[in-house]
């Protein structure tokens, strides 16, 4: 079986990773209570967790991840010969802690990738 790879180890790529904005809400079902009460029982909302709060992302933003060069390239063949090509970029320091990309978020130069950054924030925008 020959594989072939979008890019190979030792070529250096532009990343790019959606940016999710996290923001937390008064809980609708319990209305932050955290409890809810079914036939004078007070049971822990389903809907929280018992938190009170809910959670969603109220952004969500493509944006250039890292420049970097890939150190390792993984190919997974499962069923039906379905293929996953998954990117790993050396870490270059301490506080970086993504390494891990998939080939579709993956470009050869910061132009291409900025280009689809804005062409994914465009339709994720509506
Ligand atoms: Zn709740």
């Amino acid at each position: 079986m020959i594989i072939e790879t979008k890019y190979g180890v030792g070529d250096r790529v532009t990343a790019i990773r959606e940016l999710k904005k996290e923001k937390w809400e008064t809980c609708d079902c319990c209305d932050g209570n955290k409890i809810i009460n079914i036939k004078g029982f007070g049971v822990g909302c389903p809907q929280c967790g018992g938190r009170g709060l809910i959670t969603d992302f109220e952004e969500k933003k493509w944006t250039i991840d890292r420049r970097g060069e890939i150190d390792t390239v993984q190919v997974a063949v499962t069923y039906q010969d379905k293929k996953a090509i998954t990117y790993f970029l050396g870490k270059k320091d301490y506080f970086t802690c993504q390494t891990r990309y998939e080939s579709k978020d993956i470009f050869k130069d910061k132009k291409t990738a900025l280009k689809e950054c804005a062409k994914r924030n465009g339709e994720s925008n509506g």
